[in-house]
């Protein structure tokens, strides 16, 4: 570590390993400092008697969506991590009370008969289905200018315009709590526009890294890219504080000294960020309120099983009940709900380097939100217990082979990424907090800046951190060239 930068990313999340990759690739002598020994935040992988378990529970759009494209920004697509996609997966679902079973391509699989059989059990009648194919077409062709429109109106009032369908009200309210992180009665229906645009083109590509690092292959990749362009990685190494003077970032403290930089670039936090990194009396105190106001998405409790047989054959899938207020309603009031929604994957069924052979690991979540009243303070004990009880239902004989379990909740989260809540994904893409009301990338403060999935826009959860450090890059480099232009005239 030197004692001057010119940038100096503060966090290894997606978003601050990718900012290090994109902004050192602009050939900024570049400092990335993580508190923990682990790179990647909510997307680090640990190993524990001989499995390896993701801290959260991954799954993203492989080579294409922003992950891919830091590393073809930052001229490094041989990082891009190889990926298993999860059109081959064989998936076993319940949606509402329906069961859904794939156990092969699913293209073929809408072919089939089975698959036509199945699909057909969810009774739609054929003004429904045209309804359907009506409002996939208009999301799918829609011009950004007119999404914008959709910005502030929340995704359930949009669906309701077009269809009123149990089965597609399970589906598009499940979705909302794993994409978004909160209920489709909140969650911008301008966000799940882009987000199913992006689904169209390339939900057949969602996948899962197979090079043995489980889902820290992403940010691991960022940072191989930026220290290909000399940036120091410095783990362990917590930040104690930016050092603001005259209203500008001068640098970071840590262990004592100060590293100077001309620009800090937080991956922590906007909230963590303004109170316990800066300090609130640098800030407005109108900015201030603003950011202790922001709503965060829901919290994950994530069980990960280390298994000392194959237990089950389905690779992904979950259960996505109707009527997810009721049940949010139910564990706000301390009651067990009958349901939790939830999502689980098999990351050793794909790439078996991540379990000694012939054990399995699987990996499941549930989310619900941080609190009642915005101070974390859902029970996560009582989520968690309920949803061990709810996987030993859905894969028989799981409790007798399992090796162990460890369970991760918003509290966990909260302890080893210092984030406030603990919350699974970052600000929610509510309808309050996208397009002009999402908090900006660019602090008021000269030369600090935020990365990472609270600043994002457009995406989801992980893709958001990495769309932001992507959208940072831009700025970087417009910055760069008109001073390059202004230099050489
Ligand atoms: C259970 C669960 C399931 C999820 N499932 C999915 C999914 O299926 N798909 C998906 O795309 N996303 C998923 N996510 C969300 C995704 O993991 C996050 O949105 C994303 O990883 C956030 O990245 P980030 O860069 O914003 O921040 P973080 O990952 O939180 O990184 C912040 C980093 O800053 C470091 N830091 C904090 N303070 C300091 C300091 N003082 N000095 C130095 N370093 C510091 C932290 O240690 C951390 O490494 C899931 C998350 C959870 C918890």
């Amino acid at each position: 570590m030197k004692n001057k930068y010119d940038v100096i990313v503060i966090g290894s999340g997606c978003g601050g390993a990718a900012a290090a990759a994109l902004l050192s690739s602009l050939g900024n002598k570049t400092l990335l400092v993580e508190k923990s020994r682990r790179i990647g935040g909510r997307t680090a992988t640990y190993e524990k008697k001989g499995f390896k378990l993701d801290h959260g529970h991954v799954l993203m759009r492989s080579q294409k969506g922003p992950h891919g494209e830091v590393l073809r920004l930052a001229k490094c697509k041989d990082l891009i991590p190889p990926f298993s996609v999860c059109r081959n997966w064989a998936v076993k679902s319940i949606i509402a009370d329906k069961p859904l079973e794939i156990r092969q391509n699913v293209y073929s699989y809408v072919l089939s008969s089975k698959g036509r059989q199945q699909l057909g059990a969810f009774g739609f009648t054929p003004m429904e289905l045209a309804n359907m194919v009506r409002w996939n077409l208009v999301r799918r062709t829609m011009p950004e200018k007119k999404i914008r429109r959709y910005d502030h109106v929340d995704m359930h009032s949009y669906m309701k315009n077009y269809i009123d369908n149990k089965y597609i009200s399970a589906f598009y309210g499940g979705l909302a709590v794993v994409l978004f992180g909160a209920l489709d009665k909140e969650t911008s229906a301008g966000e799940s526009i882009r987000m199913s645009q992006a689904g169209f083109k390339d939900f057949l590509n969602m996948g899962y890294p197979v090079t043995g690092e489980g889902i820290s292959a992403i940010p691991k990749s960022f940072i191989r890219a930026a220290e290909r362009y000399g940036a120091d990685v410095e783990l362990g190494c917590p930040v104690k504080n930016v050092v603001v003077e005259n209203g500008k970032a001068k640098g970071v403290r840590i262990n004592g000294e100060t590293i100077w930089a001309d620009s800090v670039v937080s991956n922590i936090g906007v909230r963590e960020t303004v109170d316990k990194l800066v300090g609130p009396e640098h800030f407005d105190s109108v900015y201030v309120n603003r950011i202790r106001n922001l709503k965060y998405s829901y919290g994950g409790v994530s069980l990960k099983f280390a298994l000392d047989k194959w237990v089950t054959p389905w690779v992904w899938g979950g259960v996505m009940p109707d009527k997810i207020e009721n049940i949010n309603q139910d564990l706000l009031d301390g009651k067990v709900p009958d349901t939790l929604p939830m999502m689980y994957i098999s990351p050793s069924k794909l790439d078996p380097a991540l379990a000694p052979p012939g054990k399995q690991v699987l990996s499941v979540i549930s989310g619900a939100p941080i609190s009642k009243n915005g101070n974390g303070d859902m029970d996560w004990d009582l989520v968690a217990a309920k949803l061990k009880k709810q996987v030993e239902d859905f894969f028989p004989g799981i409790a007798e082979s399992t090796v162990f379990c460890d369970v991760s909740t918003p509290k966990d989260i909260s302890k080893s990424t210092g984030r406030a809540y603990g919350d699974a994904i970052g600000v929610s893409q509510t309808i309050d907090q996208v397009g002009m009301l999402r908090p900006s990338k660019v602090s008021p403060i000269q030369g600090l800046y935020y990365v990472g999935a609270d600043v994002g826009r457009g995406n989801v959860a992980s893709e958001l951190a990495s769309e932001s450090a992507i959208s940072l890059y831009r700025r970087f480099k417009k910055k760069q060239n008109l001073l390059n232009r202004f230099i050489s005239k």
